[in-house]
């Protein structure tokens, strides 16, 4: 067992001393390495992870938030008798570090490490309980080296790819530019239009996953069903129809002299065929063949498309770009009825989408509705809501019934869905068909701060992988950063080199990988971050996956799907425990940003230097202040009174200790420990109300950890300081400083019960009240305290009181009750004492368990 001092250094100073204590006590976690996580079979083990900073190299009050909720969670679990592992490291590429290489002119590297170094510090002062020997540094060779070999595994598997993709071009700086460079469409640095430009680039089969990782979500029990819900949506697995609809005329695509094809028909993909007779008109892709051929004799469609070019990736991606179409001048025929349906080329509709066409039905779809209203196209209503009408096509058909569509009226939605794709296969004009909205993840970056992707491209060969031996492809460091271009473009140290399969010179890919590919695996990584020789081990089987991850809700659809998506891919390449399909068994969203303190718009957090206030009033006020504000799935609204008030309690808390130093030698004198908690026969009857208020605020506190309610924990933990000031005034000797005997229990047990309610919450106090009040241990080694079996069962007893032989009231009192408190009660009735005012009582008789008469 370890003990603080040999002898006390004598903390308890009447004055609360944070400044003092709280660096004394971190210097003692350090010295004993009280947070290295140790793999132990025999024990439970339980893995906490926040997700990991970007080293802006400014903390603020949203990281503080974030790690100090895993701490108070891992603290706790360990309390529940857990080996716990909480790790901590830096998610270190990306695009802030190349930024600030063109601002300051500093190589990225640089500025990163000083980044890191720079917010290790108040990390520590914060006083969370990391294991530092796990630290990981995702742009350190020894971390991306693993994520390239993992990259050669999925070229190998199939499951990496590499095709055309749109990116956002700057024709003046010549340069490809993130979505954020984008500003109003135009270079964030140049002011050009940007461009629309299709480019070689990598991508992960993550379509590959897709129904696992729509399926697994119904595992996740303890995930927050709002981030399960976006997560499905992003995937957005439907399944519909494909429905042929013939084109008025032959059309001959003439692409090349070699290759003519005739297209007769064009196919829609739909999840509402029940809407068919609704359809008004038929809208396809600026990409699709049709609008090509469309554009062969037609000027204005030549320029509509050239001008859907010029859209950039950026403003396509968002849902606000202006809806624009026009007419192609082609029509084709309802698979049904016959009508001529106008083919229009719309920019809304993607060509990776479906078939790259849609129908258009305004009556029941609100972006069909929009363009219909603005191209004064027909609104046709065929389905009469019985309830509300659903206007996302993903929720399928709901409660409404079938009018103005033919021998189809009159069925329910669900009847005339089934009943027209029926009629539709059996005459060969459609197919069932199952459509995801989520697309392969493009992985290819044009910059230069991020892991090279391990690919040599070669005139003969093609594109080869990097042979594992020669792993890793190290990203020059030491690089001036001039201008907009990526250096290793202008490094032929960097990019010469030889094919590894003809062995005729070749270049290295220079584009490098997205950043949220190191944070798809880190978590993993933490089991055994320092192995040279494996990008996993046995390790990962004993942690994996993830007790509880907490982050910023801002991060529930990208980082975790990628991540899920790393976890089936690890499973499947024997990596990681086949039992486990899922990387994060539990999940706390909070409402707060996290990794780019910039975005804090929504509180005032952004204006406030966590560091600042450590300094002023310690880190124990600062942790008990962004608990107690508001619980953790909610914005943190910022309060300098809240900070203050947080810091009175914790004043509170150490006078009270300093008031009853008499503990020490009651502790020390004490026949019981922890491990043996004294005999609660010691407390007499008296002091049994206080007792059982001790284990409901327990019992309570408790239930708000598991539900992870920090901030009625800390509201309990006041109500039973409290409770503790009454119990001390409520039997005070005036002559003594020392309470009675009876009251000495209630103080042990209630006091020992507050620090622990607290120890995960204000762990600086809470070790050195624990120690200089001689409680047995650390408290970091304390367990959690056990509810005595009896303490809340209390029966009562119904009395009957009478004056002078008259009902006059019922009182419900505790079976342990004795005759004075039985007296007390009776006397202190509201409705008797109306009857006994200004009398003289003469005697109280007593039948037991029943009756209390009172004779005046
Ligand atoms: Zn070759």
């Amino acid at each position: 067992m370890l003990r603080l001092y040999s002898s006390h250094l004598n903390f308890m100073k009447k004055e609360y001393q944070p400044e003092v204590l709280e660096p004394a006590v971190q210097k003692f976690w350090q010295a004993h390495q009280c947070f290295k996580a140790t793999e132990d079979p025999n024990k439970e083990k339980f893995y906490c992870l926040s997700m990991f900073p970007y080293p802006s190299g400014h903390l603020h009050v949203g990281h503080v938030r974030n790690y100090v909720l895993g701490d108070v969670i891992a603290r706790y679990q360990r309390m529940l008798g857990k080996n716990v592992l909480h790790p901590i490291g830096w998610d270190a590429f990306g695009l802030p570090a190349e930024n600030a290489a063109l601002k300051h002119g500093v190589a990225p590297a640089e500025w990163t490490y000083a980044n890191i170094d720079h917010m290790r510090t108040p990390l520590k002062q914060l006083g969370l309980g990391f294991d530092w020997s796990r630290e990981i540094t995702t742009c350190k060779p020894d971390y991306y080296r693993w994520e390239q070999w993992l990259f050669v595994q999925l070229l190998k598997k199939g499951l990496v790819y590499k095709k055309n993709s749109a990116v956002n071009w700057d024709p003046v700086d010549h340069t490809v530019l993130a979505n954020e460079q984008v500003i109003d469409g135009r270079g964030w640095r140049s002011g050009a239009l940007i461009e629309r430009r299709e480019i070689p680039q990598w991508f992960f089969k993550i379509t590959a996953y897709a129904d696992e990782l729509v399926d697994d979500l119904d595992a996740l029990t303890e995930w927050p069903e709002e981030v399960k819900t976006m997560q499905r949506h992003w995937i957005g697995r439907s399944s519909g129809l494909t429905i042929q609809f013939k084109i008025d005329k032959n059309c001959a695509l003439n692409d090349n002299a070699a290759e003519s094809s005739v297209v007769q028909s064009i196919d829609v993909f739909t999840t509402r065929p029940d809407t068919l007779f609704g359809v008004t008109f038929l809208a396809i892709s600026p990409q699709h063949t049709l609008a090509r051929y469309a554009a062969e004799h037609n000027i204005q469609i030549q320029k509509f498309i050239a001008s859907y070019q010029q859209v950039s990736v950026a403003e396509a991606a968002t849902a606000t770009l202006e809806k624009q179409g026009i007419d192609s001048g082609l029509t084709a025929r309802h698979p049904i009825t016959h009508e001529p349906l106008a083919i229009w080329i719309a920019n809304f509709v993607k060509s990776d989408y479906g078939c790259g066409a849609i129908m258009g039905v305004p009556a029941h779809d609100a972006r069909d509705f929009d363009f219909a209203k603005k191209y004064q196209l027909a609104v046709r209503t065929v389905i009469q809501a019985l309830e509300k009408e659903p206007t996302d096509d993903t929720q399928g058909p709901l409660g409404g019934q079938l009018i103005n569509s033919g021998v189809f009226t009159g069925l329910s939605s669900a009847q005339a869905a089934m009943a027209i794709t029926e009629l539709l296969i059996k005459n060969g004009l459609a197919c069932k068909k199952i459509h995801y909205r989520l697309r392969d993840w493009g992985v290819s970056r044009q910059r230069y701060w991020g892991s090279p992707i391990p690919i040599i491209n070669c005139d003969h060969c093609g594109a080869v992988p990097v042979p594992e031996k020669d792993l890793p492809v190290i990203l020059p460091e030491a690089i001036h950063f001039t201008g907009t271009h990526s250096p290793l473009k202008t490094m032929p140290e960097f990019y010469q080199t030889t094919c590894p399969q003809c062995h005729q010179p070749a270049t290295r890919e220079t584009d490098t990988l997205d950043t949220f590919v190191e944070s798809s695996w880190y978590y993993a990584r933490f089991a055994c971050p320092t192995q040279a020789k494996a990008m996993l081990d046995n390790r990962a089987h004993y942690w994996l996956p993830v007790d509880h991850y907490i982050g910023g809700i801002e991060h529930a659809i990208l980082h975790l799907l990628y991540a899920r998506f790393f976890h089936k891919v690890l499973r499947d390449l024997d990596l990681i425990d086949s039992k486990h399909n899922e990387p994060f068994t539990r999940l706390l969203t909070q409402g707060m940003v996290l990794k780019d303190g910039t975005k804090m718009s929504k509180s005032k957090g952004n204006t406030v230097d966590p560091k600042q206030l450590m300094n002023i009033y310690g880190s124990d006020t600062l942790r008990l202040f962004v608990l107690f504000a508001a619980p953790p799935e909610q914005s943190l609204e910022w309060s300098n009174s809240g900070v203050e008030g947080a810091h009175r309690f914790l004043k509170r808390l150490w006078t009270f200790a300093y008031m009853n130093v008499w503990l020490r030698e009651f502790n020390q004198n004490a026949t019981s420990n922890l491990e043996n908690p004294f005999d609660d026969t010691h407390i007499p009857t008296k002091q049994q109300a206080f007792r059982r208020e001790i284990y409901k605020i327990l019992q309570l506190a408790k239930h708000d950890y598991e539900r992870q309610q920090f901030n009625t924990v800390i509201a309990s933990s006041m109500k039973l300081l409290n409770l503790l000031s009454t119990a001390e005034h409520s039997n005070m000797n005036s002559t003594s400083a020392t309470p009675n005997l009876a009251i000495q229990y209630i103080i042990q047990l209630g006091f020992s019960m507050l620090l622990r309610l607290l120890a995960p919450i204000v762990p600086h106090i809470t070790h050195v009240l624990w120690q200089e009040l001689a409680f047995t241990g650390l408290i970091l080694d304390a367990h959690w305290p056990t509810l005595a079996a009896d303490a809340l069962t209390i029966e009562e007893i119904t009395w009957v009181v009478q004056v002078n032989g008259k009902l006059r009231a019922h009182l419900s009192l505790a079976t342990t009750a004795d005759e004075e408190a039985i007296k007390t009660a009776a006397l202190n009735n509201a409705i008797i004492k109306r009857y006994t005012e200004n009398q003289a009582i003469k005697k109280m008789i007593i039948v037991p368990k029943k009756l209390i008469n009172i004779v005046l």
